[in-house]
């Protein structure tokens, strides 16, 4: 606390990202980072951009990295927008798109920035629980009599509870809501989600968001994207324009396009995440797990003899860390992201011996 915080500062509960520690020889499988590394391709156009011509400001709109995108999802280059992490394509959204008079709506359990750029931006919310099953029931978010949304987010799949919804779902609320913009937040989609970046061209009042840290293994370079109508990504552009002119350096447009461009090392490298997510799935399973079925890049997990906090705790001094999260509803489930199958199975043989 300091005399010289603005009032705004006072009000704010930031978020709090999972720790990076470090620790020799750690099992690191609580902040969903890719367990492979970035594309080749990737990285030697990343290291072409170390030069003199650093000295100069990159490309204020990246016009690159939304030509590469706009090819990749056949749309055109206005309906993309790109910034410095999802985060803060996410931020720009909420204050650009979401800020209404009516609360915006999301689920109770989901990712907990949203409830932050709320408080960030003075956005009024109301969460929407999810059913028994941790499942979103899109029914809950269509007019109910006078009763509305201002804006709705969906993680789709969501966090941290890896569950998907069927394409259809989504469009069931974008088509509900009309008059609202529904932003879906992707960041998992490519790990076996649908992507409803195939319904931006039906419907006005859709944001997709996605990112580069996860499926693409560039959580160090810092690049998100949204696709949308032109018009909403035209609002998005005068936030950013008022806020910071270049969100991406030379490094992460370079990065970023190659990433675009490389097709197979993507398809591939999320291909393995996948296989070894099953597998390890069936793995808790065995050792008394209730594992929620995962269309993401983690599992969220529960034992029903084990304490979760405790769990997280035993692990970690063992060098394995995994997420839990302190929140109503979900504080007996651990969220343990994909790591190698060497390091899963590092977790699973712990956990036996923990369990045991
Ligand atoms: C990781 C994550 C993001 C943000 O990722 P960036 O690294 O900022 O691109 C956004 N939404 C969800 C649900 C996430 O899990």
């Amino acid at each position: 606390m300091s005399r010289f915080w603005s009032a705004v500062v006072h009000g704010l509960t930031p978020y709090v990202p999972g720790e990076q520690p470090k620790i020799d020889n750690l099992v690191k499988l609580n902040t969903n980072e890719h367990p492979y590394g970035p594309s080749p391709k990737a990285l030697q156009a990343i290291r072409k951009e170390v030069t003199d011509s650093l000295r100069l400001y990159p490309d204020p709109n990246a016009d690159r990295l939304k030509a590469a995108l706009a090819a990749r999802f056949s749309l055109e280059p206005q309906q993309v927008f790109v910034g410095n992490g999802s985060d803060e394509v996410l931020a720009h959204a909420f204050h650009a798109l979401l800020r209404h008079e009516r609360p915006l709506w999301f689920a109770d359990v989901t990712y907990s920035f949203y409830p932050v750029y709320c408080g960030l931006y003075g956005i009024e919310y109301r969460t929407v629980p999810l059913d028994e099953h941790y499942a979103i029931r899109p029914e809950d978010y269509l007019p109910q009599g006078d009763e509305r949304a201002g804006g709705i987010v969906v993680a789709n799949p969501n966090a941290p509870t890896g569950r998907a919804l069927p394409l259809a779902k989504i469009e069931r609320i974008v088509a509900g809501n009309p008059d609202a913009v529904v932003v879906v937040d992707e960041a998992y989609v490519d790990f076996g989600g649908e992507s409803a970046i195939a319904l931006v061209n039906r419907h006005p009042n859709l944001l997709v968001v996605q990112t580069f840290s996860k499926s693409r293994s560039l959580a160090g370079l810092r690049v998100g994207f949204a696709v949308g109508h032109a018009d909403l990504i035209a609002g998005l552009e005068r936030i950013k324009n008022s806020f910071n002119s270049y969100p991406l350096g030379r490094m992460a447009i370079a990065g970023a396009v190659a990433s675009v461009e490389d097709e197979p090392h993507f398809r591939e490298s999320c291909r393995r995440v996948i296989a070894t997510r099953e597998q390890l799935t069936a793995d808790l399973a065995a050792l008394g797990f209730q594992v929620l079925p995962s269309a993401a890049n983690f599992v969220f997990a529960r034992h029903p003899k084990h304490d979760a906090a405790e769990l997280a705790l035993a692990l970690r001094n063992r060098a394995i860390l995994v997420r839990h999260f302190k929140a109503p509803r979900i504080d007996q489930f651990l969220r343990i992201t994909v790591g190698t199958d060497a390091q899963c199975g590092q977790l699973v043989k712990v956990l036996g011996e923990l369990l045991g």
